[in-house]
């Protein structure tokens, strides 16, 4: 019996949001199987070996410099990881102007600034990876999070065309959809509210940041090369059936 092939040379990948939490795990495990990583984000601090890149995704121009940057240091983007979000949490009688669009921009709009850029270069190399981080929230709806979740659920709009538009090129565009995982994101939530969602996971606990991680380099390997437009849930059953 043959096993699958692991990894094949060192690819160029970036990570958006990859100075902590998820993102971080990502990049990390990126660098632990070799690959040349970029990672952007606005205040810096990637982890040791990556290319640390300034960029904050609501701006095409300075997306478009980072690739560039990356592209010059490691070559062309053969996988792109979008994981940069933030949330603006508020019941929607309360949620502002300012509240949905900082969510939207960066959620959505900056994986379309990313997806874009990066297609680019995909397209001309006849292959690559693009993989969105989204949030089990999207596919099931949160209480206090219409921005997070419209912006989540977006994401799989995006995916699902992009698979279509570009798979026969051999890109291929999934999603990741984590459930509750430490990090600086849920770290906010009060012990009310964790234990009251450890409940409604059939794990019945959080998830860690690499468990995220291994879903997203198996997503980007070559044993995932026939899985596109698919949407990966990493959130101990919560999202079941969604
Ligand atoms: P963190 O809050 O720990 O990290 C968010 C990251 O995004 C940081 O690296 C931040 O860097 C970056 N970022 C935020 N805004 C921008 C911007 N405008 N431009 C560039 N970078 C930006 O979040 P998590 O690690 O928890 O989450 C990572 C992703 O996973 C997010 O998309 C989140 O929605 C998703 N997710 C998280 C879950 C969880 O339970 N933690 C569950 C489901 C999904 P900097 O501030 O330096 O720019």
């Amino acid at each position: 019996m043959t096993t699958p092939t692991p990894s094949q040379s060192a690819r160029s990948v970036l990570v958006t949001g990859g100075n902590r939490g998820i993102g971080r795990a990502i990049a990390e495990a990126f660098l632990a199987q070799g690959d040349l990583v970029a990672v952007t984000t606005r205040s810096g601090g990637a982890p040791e070996g990556a290319l640390d890149l300034r960029c904050d995704v609501t701006d095409a121009a300075a997306v478009d410099a980072a690739f560039a940057e990356a592209e010059a240091a490691h070559g062309p983007v053969e996988v792109l990881v979008a994981n940069a979000g933030i949330t603006a949490d508020t019941l929607l009688l309360r949620m502002s102007e300012d509240d949905w669009s900082s969510v939207i921009d960066t959620n959505l709009t900056g994986t379309f600034h990313l997806a874009k850029r990066a297609a680019k270069g995909m397209l001309r190399l006849r292959r690559g990876r693009i993989i969105l981080i989204s949030s089990v929230v999207g596919l099931l709806g949160s209480a206090g999070q219409v921005n997070y979740a419209a912006s989540k659920a977006g994401l799989v709009g995006i995916a699902r065309s992009l698979a279509r538009e570009l798979g026969s090129r051999s890109i291929t565009t999934n999603v990741v959809a984590p459930g509750f995982i430490d990090t600086d994101m849920t770290a906010v939530l009060s012990d009310e509210q964790k234990a009251a969602i450890k409940t409604q996971v059939p794990l019945g606990r959080y998830g860690d940041v690499a468990e995220v991680a291994n879903a997203v380099t198996w997503l980007a390997s070559p044993g995932a090369a026939y899985v596109t437009g698919a949407v990966v849930p990493v959130d101990g059953g919560l999202g079941m059936g969604h």
